[in-house]
Order: structure tokens, then C-alpha cells, then sequence
């Protein structure tokens, strides 16, 4: 994992400074480098001379299909069932137990957990409770090697905002389980920011123009013509003080919501979090400054 830039830039993803004292910290080896290196060592080209960045050599890319098949198969061992296509339509809570209504089924429970994502919000309403995010719809593209025998590592570009975005930029490597001969690049910045996924709109070709420019200025042996083009949405705190939730939503502390953040690699341990907080009531983990308070509900 390369990570480079302004070593002092603060962002939603944190920076380089913060990142190299928690490896300090935690005794997790890296290397500094300087902008010709960066340069020289990973294609990266025209760069500004005060660049500088570190390498990890451990950091990489998750396998998300691998491990969604893991995360599933873990699951169906331990009983549970899982229904595709099955929106939940309705809760109401009855002597004291929830009743859940989807299209065809109903179900009653005790406890929930709601971690429809930035669709949180059309779960909390049945709780009387909005939480305030904003909905980052983002761009992102594979380019293809016009040198096979090149590689990128996983890669962050740290750098000042512009006028019109924050100029962040990141990458992978060519991914066994992706486009052969691809790569893929993306700003770290939404073309629309919603306050509510029905919002959504399509992005344009306009969308991808600042990622194709940063590809031809900064990178080599890549064809800077964004192909296979998707968009995903992320919910991230209005309150700038916080980075994601973690919560029981009502007072009887049977319902939990994890909403928010850049949080798909967190995912086994907030899985912990939130069964720990629904089948105890309480976690062994601080949680504190993920806390939905007053100020976050709309
Ligand atoms: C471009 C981009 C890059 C990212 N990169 C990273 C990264 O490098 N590292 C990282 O850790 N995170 C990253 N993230 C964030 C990561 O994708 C999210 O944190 C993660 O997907 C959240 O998982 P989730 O299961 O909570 O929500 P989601 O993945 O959003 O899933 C929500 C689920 O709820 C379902 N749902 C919605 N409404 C209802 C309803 N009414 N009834 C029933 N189900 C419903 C949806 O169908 C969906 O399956 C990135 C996000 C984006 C957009």
C-alpha cells in the first residue's frame, strides 16, 4: 500500500502523518519515500517536488468477493437465513416485540439490527428517528495497462483540494477476481452529495473527466479512457466531528444501528460490536465517539 502526497492534509480517510504514528505505534514496518522514488519505483509521473509518502509492504486490497462468500458461508453454519429482494415494508412494536413487515413475509422479534447503509433512514422512521448524513454518490473506472508488464500497487494521493473537489485520487492493482489487464482509479470525492438516496441521479461523462486527466498527467502505460464505469453510495455524518455510528436507536436498547463511514473493512468487528450490544445490552469495545446524539437526528 503506497500512500502519497501531503503528509499533513487531513481527510474523511485520514492522512500520511496520522497513518505513520499509528504504525509507529503499533510496531508496523514501513518505508519513507521521497517523490522521485515514488516516481522511479512506481510509475507514477510529475509529481510536486514536496511529495513525499510511504510504502507498507502488507497494505493491499480486500478480496470483497472471497469474502462475502466467507462472511456468508460462516453464517448459513451458524443457522442463520438470509432473504435477497426482500425490503423491509413496515415495524410496529406490540406487547413489547416488534412485528416486521416485508412483501410477502412478517416476522416477530425482540431485537434488530438496521444497517441498511445510506438507506438507513427508511429503517430508523419506524423509530420516529432521521439521522443527519450526507449521501456520497461516487464515480469510479478501470483503465487499461497499455504495458502488460507494468503493476500499480494499492495507491492513495493525498493532495490540497481544488476549486472544484478535493483532488484526492486512488488505485489498485490488476485484481485476479477484476477486468484482466485492467486497473482500476477513482476520485475520493462524490459527483452528488444527497440527503436522501431517492435523490440518486445518473452521473455524466463530465463525471469522469477529472479522474481521465489525473491518469494521463500523473500515471504511465495506462490508456486514460475510463472504462467500465460504476457509482456507489456512502453515508457519511453532517456532523463533521464524527465518523461513522455505532448505537443502540431506542430507549428499550433492542434495536442497533450501524450507519455511516468508510467502514466495509470493519465489518467482522462491528458484526461483534452489534451482537455483543443486542445479545448483552452492553459491548466490551469503546464505542463512545460513535454515539447518535441529539444533534445528529434530524
Ligand atoms: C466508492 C466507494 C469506495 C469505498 N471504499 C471503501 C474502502 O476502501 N474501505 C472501506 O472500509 N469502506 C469503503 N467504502 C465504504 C463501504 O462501501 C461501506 O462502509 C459498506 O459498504 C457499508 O456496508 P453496509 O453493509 O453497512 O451497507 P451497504 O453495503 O450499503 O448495504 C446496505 C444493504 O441494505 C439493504 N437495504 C436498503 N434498504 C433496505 C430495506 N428497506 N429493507 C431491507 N434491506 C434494505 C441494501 O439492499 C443493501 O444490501 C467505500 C464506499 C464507496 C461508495
Amino acid at each position: 500500500s503506497l500512500w502519497f502526497g501531503d503528509p499533513k492534509l487531513p481527510t474523511t480517510e485520514g492522512g500520511i502523518n496520522p497513518a505513520e504514528k499509528t504504525m509507529d505505534k503499533t510496531g508496523v514496518p514501513y518505508s519513507n519515500l521521497n517523490k522521485t522514488q515514488i516516481e522511479n519505483w512506481y510509475q507514477f509521473k510529475n509529481l510536486p517536488d514536496d511529495y513525499v509518502g510511504f510504502y507498507q509492504k502488507d497494505g493491499g486490497a480486500i478480496n470483497l468477493p472471497e469474502t462475502l462468500k466467507t462472511f456468508y458461508s460462516q453464517a448459513s453454519i451458524a443457522g442463520v437465513q438470509m432473504l435477497e429482494n426482500t425490503p423491509v415494508l413496515d415495524i410496529k412494536k406490540e406487547n413489547g416485540k416488534y412485528t416486521i413487515q416485508t412483501g410477502e413475509h412478517e416476522f416477530t422479534t425482540e431485537k434488530i439490527l438496521v444497517s441498511t447503509g445510506a438507506y438507513v433512514n427508511d429503517i430508523t422512521k419506524y423509530f420516529d428517528k432521521q439521522i443527519k448524513l450526507d449521501i456520497w454518490d461516487m464515480v469510479s473506472a478501470y483503465f487499461e495497462k497499455t504495458n502488460p508488464n507494468i503493476d500499480y500497487p494499492t495507491w492513495f494521493a493525498f493532495q490540497q483540494p481544488n476549486d472544484e473537489n478535493s483532488n484526492l485520487y486512488y488505485g489498485f492493482p490488476e485484481l485476479d477476481w477484476k477486468y484482466k489487464n485492467y486497473i482500476r482509479v477513482a476520485p475520493d470525492y462524490p459527483f452528488a452529495i444527497y440527503d436522501s438516496p431517492s435523490e440518486r441521479k445518473k452521473p455524466t461523462s463530465e463525471d469522469f473527466k477529472e479522474t481521465e486527466e489525473w491518469v494521463k498527467n500523473h500515471m504511465t502505460d495506462l490508456d486514460s479512457n475510463a472504462k467500465f464505469k460504476s457509482t456507489c453510495m456512502l453515508g457519511l455524518p453532517k456532523n463533521k466531528n464524527k465518523l461513522l455510528y455505532l448505537d443502540f436507536i431506542t430507549d428499550d436498547k433492542n434495536v442497533v444501528v450501524q450507519t455511516g463511514g468508510w467502514v466495509a473493512k470493519f465489518a467482522p468487528t462491528f458484526g461483534k460490536i452489534c451482537s455483543q450490544l443486542l445479545i448483552n445490552g452492553r459491548t466490551d469495545y469503546n464505542i463512545s465517539h460513535f454515539k447518535i446524539e441529539s444533534e445528529d437526528l434530524k
